[in-house]
């Protein structure tokens, strides 16, 4: 899997929400100061991380951020300390306790269910050059997933209680699920890496369309066309060869400056360039990865800002609610909003062991071709 640490071809070439073309060329009219500033953004990125990888680091030889570098010790630092600027980047693993289907569990998982279909690879329903030729499997699954059929977990609401007490400064999520909308986080606050399905645009023209518009179609078994040239309508999920919206380039240097806590959930942070945001954490900001599985290049043993969380995530943010004396608002929290779902979903065993390390879900959707093929 080379490819998996590898930029998706896309890379800066992000078009906005109006992606009708592909293109390895810069976007036409970026001013070249604004374009220097990303490549010496990225440079300094890059740079960052591999001088972390070779112990070059330097604040290598400064103490640790907290005392104590394990869970535990994170938390009641929190508790005594307080953190004022948080940043939270989350994958699929904090939508499977809503009981979002796998996308590649054998038997199960989606991919294993597109036979009716006729794809020639199950990925290409994530192709935009199939979904150009044939957009109707994607529709179909579309149908199946659309937001709405499922709710928000409680790390959803977890991260919207982060931003009511005025300790969010950006979610950045990897997820097309729509659950932290669902969950009431304010569109601000977020940057939707892979895109969402609440805006769509005409592939040919550019011309926008409501999420109502495009519900309607898909709830009809009605290929979305273009009012006024005829042309495919496509949500804006990030398919392969698709670039990134522009906020995921735009927020990040601002966002992480002075941040003093990075909470990582729900991934295995396998997925470039999302991955490389970890990067822009400041030397002294604390890094705290929530995972069913541990990652061997997050947290190496000299390092004095890393923790390391395996488990559930749900249990990671109960287990913080608590120790921040905040278990009764998230409580009350999630009874309050659960009242707004008509069919909650129950959480069953399937669901509850799964991780983005293993398959990947509908939910997060590989950035490039080199990620998924080179296999
Ligand atoms: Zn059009």
């Amino acid at each position: 899997m080379s490819g998996r640490d590898s930029p998706g071809p896309s890379g800066r070439e992000s078009q906005g929400n109006r992606r009708p073309k592909l293109s390895t060329q810069a976007p036409v009219g970026v001013p070249l100061t604004r374009r220097a500033s990303q490549v010496l953004e990225t440079i300094r990125v890059s740079l960052t991380n591999l001088f972390s990888r070779l112990a070059l680091h330097p604040d290598q030889s400064a103490s640790k951020v907290i005392p104590d570098l394990s869970f535990d010790g994170f938390l009641s630092h929190w508790k005594s300390n307080g953190f004022k600027k948080i940043v939270t980047m989350v994958g699929a693993g904090i939508s499977t306790s809503a009981g979002i289907p796998d996308f590649r569990t054998p038997g199960s998982g989606l991919y294993d269910n597109l036979q009716k279909y006729n794809l020639p690879h199950p990925t290409d329903i994530f192709e935009l050059d199939y979904f150009i030729e044939n957009p109707k499997p994607f529709y179909a699954l579309a149908k199946e997933l659309y937001p709405g059929n499922f709710r928000p977990t409680p790390v959803h609401y977890f991260i919207r209680l982060l931003n009511e007490k005025n300790l969010l400064v950006r979610h950045y999520t990897q997820n097309i699920d729509s659950l932290e909308r669902l969950a009431g986080l304010p569109e601000e606050k977020m940057v939707e890496a892979h895109g969402t399905f609440h805006t769509n645009h005409c592939l040919e023209c550019g011309l926008e369309f409501s999420k109502e518009w495009m519900k309607e179609k898909i709830f009809s078994d009605t290929i979305p066309l273009c009012d006024a040239c005829n042309g495919i309508v496509k949500p804006d999920i990030v398919f392969f060869g698709e670039g990134m919206p522009d906020k995921f380039y735009d927020m990040p240097a601002e966002d992480f400056k002075n941040c003093d806590l990075l909470i990582v959930m729900g991934t295995s942070l396998e997925v470039y360039p999302f991955a490389s945001l970890v990067g822009h954490a400041e030397p002294n900001c604390l890094r705290v990865l929530i995972n069913r599985t541990s990652i061997d290049k997050f947290g190496s043993p000299t390092n004095k800002r890393d923790i390391n969380f395996i488990g559930d995530c749900d249990d990671a943010v109960w287990k913080m609610a608590e120790a921040l004396g905040w278990s009764d608002e998230l409580k009350a929290l999630i009874k309050k909003e659960g009242s707004k779902f008509e069919k909650p979903k129950v959480r069953t065993s399937d669901n509850k062991h799964n991780d983005d390390k293993k398959p990947k879900t509908s939910r997060e959707v590989p950035q490039s071709n080199q990620i998924e093929k080179k296999s």
